[in-house]
């Protein structure tokens, strides 16, 4: 049966496909029935998946025995090994493979979902956290047989892409869709500005979230569309829709070929006033969105997501060819390479995590840097060595007070004095800078003066913390306004405070992407944006066609108005 439901847009564009529901954000796998002839091999494949995930623990608890983390991790794996040696798991998964011919990871997991569910039931909390315990391993097994695939079946033949159906989805697995065909995806729950919309943004995946129910009521294969513009969801559509949508689909293409045209135009106001537009990256893969908008540079590399999705760490090696990756196909354009911001909606899926109490409000980001200061060494000095190959900008996020800025500065210092006595190249200049992010450090600009060269403003987080807004949290965000007049007075304050003390200030949120705000943005004096490379040629359409002198008097007296909804009718006059 045809239906159509609402939710909030996070990322434009159309897209049209079939459902896949996905039972876990982490375990995304196929759910698919596999051949009678085929069962006996599937049964193989899952066994073989489970004794490499016990060599693995095996020389997991040999590694973590020379290392000072040696009691912990070994607690940890020999639990792991004794929940694979349970009946309840592997052999429960593989009776399913051979009873219901489900393929072997939609076995796994629907045993762990079967585990999870009575783990819930128990009382003691120590042994119902146990359940992380149990969803571990099975993504280790997982993971291996997604490594090994079996028998598949056989591939659409109409084209169409896949629509990811999700309770939630976290940024690591959205950054996974890369490398699938994946044509969109759809939520329960999520914010426009949560870390999951951002990520599908930069792939141009259109996406809709907040949908509440979406989970239930669509069925495994059934036909999607989604416009990810107006936050609309048609399932199960009849042809006529889905012909009018296609020619929906060919005219925003169009509309993005045309402004293919201002790919080599320099991108300046009508009188004149050079701006910057730069692009919002989360790794080397993005190089070629920023080549295809000529983008100036970079102004925000969220290298969060190279830890992201692993149990492992990324090494300084590692790390080092990421950003010199950039480094190098920027050919001398700025690179400004955010420290990573970890904690929050980016958790990192390493054993024995602390829970936070409230994630968005904890140890998160240059807090969490510092309290891992090996971590933080290990990608201070990647960044440092990738400085001899372009322009490094090094940006630190969400500073609150000085001393979380006086210390990154010293591990900064040490770190260069470490590589120089062990004779690495490094640039002779990496200019550094702050993330106002928090309204602490919009109010109290001086304490930048001197310690760094260049401020950008997060207003994603910016917005969160002023108005005290999750923002990963669809039930207050109606709440989450760019426009608030508090929200207005602090971006125009750290740039007009941060420009007077000599520093340069960009944005880097969402905001700095949208066209409704850039005529605002400029007129209050903005000469950088940051934002993903697939809007920098809608931005640089509306600089080529807006006059800075015009605009900067007009700004200064909306900044003045005090009553939202005129302030809002004033805002979007600017437009005109
Ligand atoms: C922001 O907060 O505006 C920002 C750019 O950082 P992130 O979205 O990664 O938190
Ligand atoms: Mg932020």
């Amino acid at each position: 049966m045809s239906f159509t439901i609402h939710g909030l847009p996070v990322s434009q564009g159309i897209a049209i496909g079939h459902a896949h529901l996905v039972s876990r954000a982490l375990l995304e796998v196929n759910h698919y029935h596999v051949a009678e002839r085929h069962v006996a091999d599937e049964v193989r494949r899952l066994d073989d998946a489970v004794a490499a995930v016990r060599d693995e623990l095996g020389a997991l608890k040999l590694t973590a025995a020379s290392s000072h983390a040696h009691g912990e991790v070994g607690a940890f794996v020999d639990l792991q090994l004794i929940m694979l040696a349970d009946p309840l798991l592997v052999d429960a998964a593989r009776t399913l493979i051979q009873e219901r011919r489900c393929n072997a990871e939609w076995a796994m997991v629907q045993q762990m979902e079967h585990l999870v569910a009575q783990f819930e039931q128990i009382e003691d909390s120590y042994l119902r956290e146990r359940k992380a315990d149990v969803v571990q391993v099975v993504e280790r097994v997982v993971k291996s047989l997604i490594g090994h695939p079996g028998h598949l079946p056989p591939k659409r033949r109409d084209g169409l892409g896949t629509i990811i159906v999700a309770h939630d989805l976290s940024p690591a697995d959205t950054i996974g869709f890369r490398d699938h065909n994946i044509a969109g995806f759809l939520t329960d729950i999520g914010g426009p500005t949560s870390h999951t919309a951002i990520v599908a943004r930069t792939l141009a995946i259109p996406a809709v979230v907040g949908l509440h129910r979406i989970r239930e009521l669509v069925e495994e294969n059934e036909l999607i569309i989604i416009d990810g513009t107006l936050g609309i969801v048609i399932v199960d559509p009849d042809e006529a829709i889905v012909e009018e949508y296609r020619l929906r689909r060919s005219e925003l293409e169009l509309k993005r070929s045309r402004l293919k045209l201002l790919r080599d135009t320099p991108s300046s106001t009508l009188d004149g006033r050079a701006i910057a537009l730069l692009a919002n990256i989360e790794g080397p893969g993005d190089v070629t969105h920023i080549r295809a908008a000529n983008a100036d540079g970079v102004g925000l590399y969220r290298t969060e997501f190279l830890f992201m999705g692993r149990e492992d760490l990324p090494g300084e090696d590692e790390q080092f060819e990421a950003y010199r990756t950039v480094l190098k196909a920027l050919a001398g354009r700025p690179v400004t390479i955010r420290t990573f911001d970890v904690g929050a909606d980016k958790m990192l899926s390493m054993p024995n995590q602390r829970e936070e109490p409230n994630p968005a409000l904890g140890l998160r980001a240059i807090r969490f840097s510092l309290a891992e200061p090996q971590m933080f060494r290990t990608q201070l000095r990647a960044l440092l060595r990738a400085s001899a190959y372009g322009q490094l900008r090094i940006m630190i996020p969400m500073v609150s007070h000085v001393q979380e800025l006086d210390q990154a500065l010293t591990m900064i210092a040490l770190a260069r004095d470490e590589l120089l006595a062990e004779r690495h190249r490094i640039a002779d200049r990496v200019e550094i800078g702050a993330m106002i992010e928090v309204p602490a450090a919009a109010l109290a600009i001086g304490m930048f003066k001197k310690r760094v060269s260049f401020l950008s403003l997060g207003t994603n987080d910016l917005i969160q913390y002023t108005l005290a807004i999750d923002r990963t949290d669809d039930a207050v965000v109606h709440l989450y306004d760019p426009l608030h007049p508090a929200v207005l007075k602090l971006i125009s304050g750290t740039i007009q405070a941060g420009t007077r003390l000599g520093m340069s200030v960009s944005v880097c949120g969402e905001m700095a992407g949208d066209p409704n705000y850039t005529r605002l943005l400029l007129g209050m004096g903005l000469r950088e944006f940051s934002m993903h490379p697939t809007n920098v040629l809608e931005i640089k359409q509306q600089l080529l066609h807006a006059d800075y002198s015009e605009l900067a008097p007009r700004v200064q007296r909306i900044l003045r108005m005090e009553e939202p909804a005129r302030l809002r009718e004033a805002v979007m006059r600017l437009a005109n």
